[in-house]
């Protein structure tokens, strides 16, 4: 039998493993879905686990963010950049399932962070809005959108909408936390109204801390009087004065509701594949390949 060699931590999660009998063929199976789940503080790309909410805290009206407590207060999620988690929860009856990406940074140790907005409407996000410190929820991931590599493209260009924000951090601070990373990264993030925008502070201070390398240019659906940034929806020529040119040096990813999608890139397939390109972007001479929906 093939001998595999199991981290100290690894082992402890052997033995959750261990209730499931198992033949010996699968047994290699077993074992390395507790590897992967040991490298990812717990997480499992192949089934759903449950994880404890440890805390929670508002970051704007109906935005809040949720702390999980890993098992092992010494572990980090480590995820692969670009990748987002599923989460699964029963509700009046049905299974739902959508995907967050963490804000928390992949080496942050003993917890990771979800930041959720709530919908009037929006299924698993007001099940989030419902859930209490202790709660549990089902989580399965890593789940790799694009697998990145540092200076694969000269410049990277973001759209994000509300909470489509998430992904374009997390690629964002893996580019700028690696000094061998030469990549751009241009961001356009659009809200309804100022007090929507999340994690402004963040992206600001890599703005400020990376002045040649990070941009961004907040737009807003209902700014207020004195709001000096842009005003109503993403337009062609915002697009054309902040996104690096169409090019296959350059890329833009765009991710946000789907009536924004709808405009600026297209809409992903209904079987979550990227679908066809449309709206501005085609429209300012990009290429399939050099677009990304998140
Ligand atoms: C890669 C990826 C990462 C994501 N990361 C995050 C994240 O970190 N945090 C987060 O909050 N969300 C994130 N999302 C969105 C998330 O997956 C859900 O789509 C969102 O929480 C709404 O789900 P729901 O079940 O509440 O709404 P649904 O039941 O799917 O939708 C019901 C109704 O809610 C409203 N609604 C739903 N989504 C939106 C929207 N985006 N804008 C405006 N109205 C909407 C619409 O009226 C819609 O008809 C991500 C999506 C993707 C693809």
């Amino acid at each position: 039998m093939t001998s595999l060699t199991i981290l100290p931590s690894a082992r402890r999660l052997v033995g959750r493993c261990r209730r499931v009998p198992v033949m010996p063929t699968a047994r290699k199976t077993r074992l390395s879905a507790c590897t992967v789940r040991a490298k990812h503080g717990g997480l499992d790309d192949s089934e759903f686990v449950s994880f404890k909410l440890g805390e929670r805290q508002q970051v704007t009206g109906n935005t809040h963010l949720y702390r999980f407590k890993l098992d092992d207060a010494g572990e980090s999620i480590n995820l692969p950049i670009a990748s987002c988690l599923l989460v699964r929860a029963t509700i009046d009856g049905e299974e739902v399932i959508r995907p967050y990406t963490p804000t928390s940074a992949a080496t942050a140790k003993g917890h990771f962070d979800l930041v959720v907005k709530v919908y009037e409407k929006g299924v698993m996000s007001k099940h989030f809005g419902d859930l209490k410190e202790g709660d549990e929820l089902e989580i399965k991931g890593p789940i790799v959108k694009l697998p990145y590599a540092a200076n694969m493209k000269k410049h990277i260009g973001m759209v994000a909408g509300g909470t489509g924000i998430t992904p374009m951090l997390q690629v964002a601070e893996a580019i700028l936390s690696n000094p061998e990373d030469k990549t751009k990264v241009s961001l356009i993030f659009g809200n309804v109204t100022e007090q929507d925008i999340i994690l402004k502070k963040e992206l600001d201070d890599y703005a400020k801390q990376y002045p040649d390398r990070f941009d961004v240019y907040y737009v807003l659906d209902k700014p207020g009087f004195l709001w000096k940034g842009g005003k109503g929806y993403i337009t062609a020529d915002m697009l054309k004065q902040k996104m690096p040119p169409p090019s296959n040096d350059n890329m833009v990813f765009v991710c946000g509701p789907p009536p924004m999608m709808d405009v600026i890139s297209g809409n992903k397939a209904p079987d979550k594949s990227q679908g066809e390109l449309k709206g501005l972007l085609k429209g300012l001479g990009y290429t399939p390949d050099q677009v990304f929906k998140f």
